[in-house]
């Protein structure tokens, strides 16, 4: 047995905790606060509630609310310039996986020359040394999805190459998360599937990667246990907060494991999907490749034990063969009404596949080196052509 352990964020998890933020020890005293352009965390009261407790806490606070769902490495530039131009000396990543990866991917912009691709290790990205320490982070997260809050992990779209690539160091861990289950009562029923599932195969995905590790199994098999007892609940209805609180700290979970294991392929090849069409949210990209994705898997023979422990996980007491994962993914998406979606629905098209799954090599090839089996550039192809509909 070897593994390595680290995950040095302070997570505060609980329903309300949001109202405790001025009690903690926050790194700093101005705060870039980074959000989404979208309306919910205002119209929801979330960002008042959050100014709030810097106010009472004697922290400043400057506001870039510009991030786009599949964020992008421009707002990035234009954030970290505000967070120099303002003096500020810590980001707050205020909503979902967009702006909290935004916020890490900033303070890392704030404190360093040159542009964020120069740092980026995959595609076209330059892959200099990080010469100074990021600031200092606070994940305060609105969704359960990404995991964003429990690993040092941010996804960044260039757009005018449309590569989507990870980036992440130990520095990039945020240093405080605040996981508040009722913040994410307000998540509308297809975006509460689609991050569900994206939580859910970050577990899956870190259980059967070759870096996987006994406590990252412990925190996966838990992950997708709750995935399976529970994200029907919460999109079937939104305000079920015991609902809400299993897949928060599922989410949460699959962050950790995403820390001290890691994706595989899967994420690789759904990278593409919504870097070329950005309109596709990262967890329906997933959802849309992953039955063809882990059946390769399973006729490989790659994960067959882990792969029976996933089904009985997500609830198929009787599994038996590594296909009932599959099996039991479908059950998943009919339960939560993701089951029908389609690659062709979004623009995309038959004949750009190939290049899809070159790409997918190009910008996240690290992925495929911890496969539990070959997916080679063919196989990549066949998994995306019968997923395609
Ligand atoms: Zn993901």
């Amino acid at each position: 047995m070897k593994f390595a352990y680290f995950i040095p964020t302070r997570i505060i998890f609980g329903s309300g905790k949001l109202n405790d933020l001025h009690k903690q020890v926050l790194p700093g005293k101005k705060a870039l606060i980074v959000t989404s352009a979208g309306q919910s965390v205002k119209v929801n009261g979330y960002l008042d509630r959050l100014t709030a407790q810097l106010d009472k806490a004697g922290v400043s606070h400057v506001l870039f609310d510009k991030i786009l769902p599949n964020p992008v490495k421009d707002h990035v530039m234009e954030g970290a310039a505000a967070a120099r131009e303002h003096g500020c000396d810590f980001v707050i990543g205020l909503g979902g996986g967009s702006p909290i990866d935004s916020a890490k991917s900033i303070a890392v912009m704030a404190t360093n020359d040159g542009d964020y691709w120069d740092y980026v290790g995959g595609g076209s990205g330059g892959g200099k040394p990080i010469l100074n320490d990021p600031l200092p982070i606070v994940a305060i997260t609105t969704t359960a999805g990404t995991g964003t809050e429990a690993d040092q992990w941010t996804v960044i779209t260039k757009t005018e190459t449309n590569e989507k690539i990870g980036f992440g160091y130990d520095k990039t861990f945020p240093t405080l998360a605040v996981v508040d289950p009722e913040l994410m009562l307000t998540v509308p029923p297809a975006l509460t599937a689609y991050q569900g599932f994206d939580a859910l195969f970050h577990s899956a995905e870190g259980y059967i990667a070759t870096k996987a590790s006994p406590l990252g199994d412990m925190m996966s098999l838990e992950s997708i246990r709750l995935v399976g007892k529970s994200l029907a609940a919460a999109v079937q209805d939104g305000s079920n907060l015991q609902a809400r609180e299993d897949i928060a700290w599922a989410n949460t979970l699959a962050g950790m494991v995403e820390a001290v294991s890691s994706c595989i392929s899967q994420h690789a090849m759904e990278h593409p999907l919504s870097g070329y069409h950005p309109e596709v949210a990262h967890g329906a990209g997933l959802i849309m490749i992953c039955e063809a994705y882990f059946a390769h898997i399973a006729q490989k023979h790659g994960a067959d034990e882990k792969m029976v422990n996933m089904a009985k996980a997500l609830g198929k007491s009787n599994a038996k063969h590594p296909m009932d994962f599959v099996a039991a993914l479908r059950d998943l998406m009919q339960a939560c009404d993701v089951d029908t979606l389609t690659m062709s629905d979004y623009g995309i098209t038959r004949e750009e596949l190939p290049h899809l799954a070159q790409a997918a090599r190009d910008t996240m090839g690290g992925l495929f080196t911890v496969d539990p089996c070959e997916v080679s550039l063919q196989d990549e192809i066949r998994i995306y052509e019968e997923s395609y509909r």
